[in-house]
């Protein structure tokens, strides 16, 4: 073959996954340990000298490292690590990677910030929170040797864009690692590691399940900077069941067709959006109009099923919006099959103060979509309908 196989052959065939017996893919290992002919077998495998499987905890398992070879394949890594959520991958990697400190970039998952705000600096981890354009400041903390760079991109529920080669870039001037969670925009549309990142963190548990019924974390990056990563997921207990390791190999099979057709779907909605009279603004990147857009074409492939807008009114008008869509379920989450709606006021960011709300730009008016595999029509009639009866 004159040229490497693309994405999505990649996603059907990428990585060492077949089994001994035959079987197309790698069948489930639902089992915790595996046993060895000889003393020295075991010695072979436990130091290293010889490939293996061992113990189900350790990652060293069939089903396990089928997934992982598969998903570094998928994110052009030379390791990939699973998890049994992604923020136990979120987790592993700042307290094998950022104890000289840690800075964030930009809006963050919420569990990612109070882990970083309240718990990592519990334990004596100095964290910093940097506004996705203040460069200076992000540059006057490199400047002080803190270790770990961290941001999302796109970020929740405004889908901020950041440069990922340009801001790599500048933390390696001053030896910090950087470590992009890419689970808005999942590794079909955006490539971290290609871009400079030295990590690219997903929760699988949107995108790369893509069918809302599985919880698991991925981190990809250097094999040898892995290793400090894979020695926290061991000792904390992180390592993702066998049996989900299972069923995300198969979500992955179809994962380059859905993210597919998320795109296109969102891309229909966003102009649906945007040109309704109800709607201030509609936030979604490949919008000329997105402050972003630029970078945004620049470092992504596609433009991802997350779609917020802001409606004329208020946080009450946009309750009622919410409540009488049909086909768009109200739920946290997003990257399933299903379209999913959220308020940010109400869900992902509740409870927030006015000058924290003001700060990450979210408003009362702002929803969230998170679009799925559905036929487009149906979810612009569901919006249609709802639309109206604003109007009574
Ligand atoms: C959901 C999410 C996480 C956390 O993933 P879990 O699998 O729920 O632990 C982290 N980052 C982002 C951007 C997310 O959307």
């Amino acid at each position: 073959m004159s040229n490497s196989p693309t994405i999505a052959t990649q996603c059907i065939h990428g990585g060492d996954i077949k089994d001994s017996l035959g079987s197309p893919n790698m069948p489930l290992y639902d089992t915790t340990t595996f046993k060895f002919d000889s003393t020295a077998d075991l010695l072979a495998v436990v130091d290293g000298h010889k490939e293996g499987y061992l113990y189900t905890r350790y990652g060293m398992n069939p089903s396990i490292k089928a997934l992982e070879s598969r998903l570094a394949v998928l994110d052009e890594a030379e390791r990939s690590l699973a998890f049994c959520s992604g923020m136990a991958a979120i987790s592993s990697l700042c307290l094998s990677c950022g104890t000289q400190g840690i800075i964030c970039l930009g809006g963050l998952y919420g569990g990612t910030k109070e882990l970083l705000s309240q718990q990592l600096s519990s334990l004596g981890i100095t964290t910093y929170f940097v506004a996705a354009n203040d460069v200076a400041q992000l540059e006057a903390l490199l400047k002080k040797k803190v270790g770990l760079l961290f941001f999302e991109s796109p970020t929740n529920p405004t889908l901020t864009v950041i440069d990922i080669a340009a801001i790599s870039d500048l933390a390696h001037q001053y030896d910090a690692l950087v470590a992009i969670d890419n689970t808005f925009a999942s590794t079909i549309n955006q490539k971290p590691l290609k871009l400079g990142a030295d990590f690219t963190v997903q929760s699988a548990t949107k995108f790369l399940g893509g069918h809302s019924d599985l919880t698991a974390g991925v981190i990809s990056g250097k094999k040898q900077r892995l290793q400090a990563v894979a020695l926290w997921r061991k000792n904390l207990g992180q390592m993702i069941a066998p049996e989900i390791a299972h069923k995300l190999v198969r979500s992955l099979s179809t994962l380059s067709l859905r993210i597919q057709r998320h795109n296109d779907n969102a891309l229909t909605v966003a102009h649906f959006l945007d040109k309704h009279p109800a709607v201030k603004r509609v936030y979604y990147p490949s919008l000329k109009n997105h402050p972003d857009h630029e970078i945004a074409t620049r470092q992504m492939s596609g433009f991802g099923g997350l779609i917020s807008f802001e409606i004329n009114g208020n946080s009450e008008i946009a309750t009622k919006l919410v409540d009488s869509l049909r086909l768009f379920a109200l739920a946290p989450s997003l990257g399933g099959v299903e379209s999913l709606v959220t308020q940010p006021v109400t869900s992902s960011h509740y409870g927030l103060s006015e000058q924290d709300l003001l700060e990450q730009g979210i408003t009362g008016e702002m929803i969230r979509l998170s679009i799925g595999l559905e036929d487009v029509k149906d979810l612009i009639d569901d919006l249609e309908q709802a639309f109206d009866k604003l109007k009574h």
